[in-house]
């Protein structure tokens, strides 16, 4: 199978700026979940891709790329923002067949990478350090550096968008970068190694070597040349690959999926909710690590919530990703398993809402019909565990209190927003919820390219986006001068 994505050759590694063989020849099939076919095949590197990759991006560091001012850095991403917009159509269309996701999420997706690169190229040359009072005699200040070799390990769900947060907020910083897309899904992540090279972005300083997490991505996280590891993904990978950086006392962001709520109190304004409540439960069918899962209602609103998502429910097709139903297939018949697995421990609740399979859909795509389950227990697992599938449950609450309880009684802390026209009851939600973001009046799903992300609790630590996450990509240095 030939599919070049945007000239990338995806039965390879990019290191150092060349298409290169994995060192032991081998490959893996890319299906396409919306019915099963192969894409193409791409490269499963190894433990070798990963040795040859971390040196490529250690030679940059001591070439050009090491020297590029950050205003350069800034040039260079705003030209790969240019070109992933003036790639748009193909970008998405390689998303969507990839990963299953409907056309129209691709292509927001596809703006969501251009407006990383645009942020971080612009971010680049604002960082600094700062002067400190200090001793008589003395000037003393601070220099935020780049880690070195900076490792990243992203998922399938949103391959575009991760890349641009993490990749975007790397480079500007002036780290050399190792990326191991998800075997899953990683045709964007090649496309885009093309696109950086196109952008004049030297070689080296990007790095993508596609393979099992298990082979290539744990060698990746082993490495001793690698200063910081950016993971999103599983919990158990997540505690995994922090074990792992232990042992090189390497710094890891870990963002690892939550359980997010929303909570809908007896004042919110309902219509204004409505829509907001079911598309973050099944946006890229539900396989998304804000997705809000649990919806919290006030027992005052709860049977008008409860038919109304219902009513909507009812109505959602899911079909092939190209055609652009409400929701497509799951990445992958993996994926549809343990969700399916999820819903037979949820058959003796309530269901109130299902859509449908269109009644033509490949047979062989991994397609699961979304579904809404009412009065459930805070502690089912249906409202403990993550799902990562078009699967939602309604929770009535009784106060505030009882709200509060619920909403952060799971183990994780991602998102959590909160609907009420009680402005006082906003300041004190906003406070009480325990997430890394909180939305007041609407659900942002991670939000703008330029607000922190991240989570608490099994959720992960660290932040991503934003200017924030410039941070997490350097290390500060204290310089004290005394001169007398
Ligand atoms: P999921 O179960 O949703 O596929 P994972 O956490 O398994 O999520 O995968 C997220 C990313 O982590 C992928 O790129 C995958 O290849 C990688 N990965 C999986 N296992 C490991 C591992 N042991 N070490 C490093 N990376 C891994």
């Amino acid at each position: 199978m030939t599919l070049r994505p945007l000239g990338a050759a995806p039965e390879k590694c990019m290191i150092g700026g060349r298409w290169i063989s994995p060192a032991n020849n081998e490959c893996l099939s890319l299906i396409n979940p919306s019915d099963g076919s192969v894409l193409c095949d791409i490269a499963k590197g190894s433990k070798e891709d990963i040795d040859q990759a971390v040196f490529a991006a250690e030679s940059a560091l001591q070439g050009i790329w090491g020297k590029t001012t950050a205003a350069e850095r800034g040039r260079i991403l705003a030209r790969l923002g240019h070109l992933v917009l003036e790639h748009k159509d193909e970008l998405a269309t390689l998303e969507a067949q990839d990963v299953g996701k409907p056309y129209k999420q691709a292509r927001a997706d596809v703006l969501a990478l251009a407006r990383y690169m645009e942020f971080y190229a612009g971010a680049a040359d604002k960082l600094h350090g700062e002067t400190i009072p200090y001793l008589d005699g003395y000037t003393v200040y601070t220099l935020r550096e780049p880690h070195g070799v900076t490792g990243h390990i992203i998922p399938w769900n949103y391959p575009m968008q991760i890349i641009g947060r993490s990749v975007g907020a790397a480079l500007a910083t002036g780290n050399a970068c190792v990326l191991k897309p998800a075997e899953e899904a990683c045709l964007t992540a090649l496309a885009f190694a093309e696109l950086a090279n196109k952008a004049g972005l030297p070689d080296g300083a990007l790095n993508v070597v596609p393979g099992l997490g298990s082979e290539a991505g744990a060698a990746l996280t082993r490495h001793k040349g690698v200063h910081h590891i950016s993971f999103t993904g599983s919990v158990e990978v997540g505690k995994l690959i922090q074990r792992t950086a232990a042992d090189n006392v390497v710094p890891v962001t870990l963002e690892l999926g939550g359980k997010s709520p929303q909570v809908v109190f007896e004042d919110a304004d309902l219509d204004a909710s409505l829509p907001f409540l079911v598309n973050a439960g099944i946006q890229n069918a539900g396989q998304t690590c804000s997705a809000s899962s649990r919806i919290l209602v006030h027992q005052s609103l709860y049977e008008e919530v409860v038919v109304k998502m219902a009513k909507r429910y009812n109505a959602l097709q899911a079909g092939p990703a190209m055609d652009d139903w409400d929701v497509g297939p799951l990445v992958s018949h993996r994926q549809k398993q343990l969700v399916e697995g999820f819903l037979a421990k949820g058959e003796e609740l309530e269901l109130v809402g299902r859509g449908k399979i269109l009644e033509d859909a490949p047979s062989g795509g991994a397609y699961v019909a979304p579904s809404l389950f009412a009065g459930v227990h805070p502690d089912h697992i249906l409202a403990q565990d993550e799902i990562f599938g078009p699967v939602q449950v309604v929770i009535p609450f009784q106060d505030e209190d009882e709200a509060v309880a619920i909403a952060n009684g799971t183990n994780f802390g991602l998102v959590a927003s909160c609907w009420t026209t009680d402005g006082a009851r906003q300041m004190r939600m906003a406070k009480k919820l325990r997430a890394g973001q909180v939305f007041l009046n609407n659900y942002g799903a991670g939000g703008g390219v330029e607000l922190p992300f991240g989570g608490t609790g099994l959720s992960g630590h660290g932040r991503e986006k934003g200017f924030e996450a410039l941070y997490g990509f350097t290390t500060l240095k204290t310089v004290a001068a005394l001169h007398g």
